[in-house]
């Protein structure tokens, strides 16, 4: 596969259920959304690779503030899967009004959903999200 990975590929994948990450070759760190250096040490030696499709809950949010366009209160995690890989999407299956630290630690399935663009968008675009198992 290609080192690099494009937004349009990321999309892509995420439409299918198809989770893209990239592996450094530095410093073994992954970087997902797509950019163009790892995030933990700025090498461009990436590979780009498929990510599992569940992990651990291992801090969350609830916003209630949002940005235009948005439908708070929502539930905001970070995943770490099982290669170490840490994502970041809503957590879908939950009242974000019952959220409590009983989430951390909680498996998760990683899965997307089409989201309406912001007057900052580019478009409508399609956001992971996490389903509590
Ligand atoms: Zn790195």
């Amino acid at each position: 596969m290609s080192t690099e990975l494009t937004f349009k590929q990321y999309q892509d994948g995420l439409a299918n259920d198809v989770f893209w990450g990239l592996l450094c070759d530095d410093c073994g760190s992954y970087t997902t959304p797509p950019q163009k250096v790892c995030r933990s040490c700025g090498s461009t030696a990436l590979q780009v690779v498929e990510l599992e499709k569940s992990g651990f809950i291992r801090t969350f949010t609830v916003i209630r503030v949002a940005a235009e366009g948005m439908n708070p209160p929502f539930v905001v995690a970070l995943v770490e899967t099982a290669s170490g890989a840490w994502v970041m999407g809503n957590v879908i299956n939950i009242d974000p009004n019952e959220a409590g630290m009983e989430l951390i630690g909680r498996k998760v399935t990683l899965s997307s959903r089409p989201v309406k663009g912001d007057i900052y968008a580019c478009g409508d675009i399609h956001s992971l999200c996490f389903t509590l198992l």
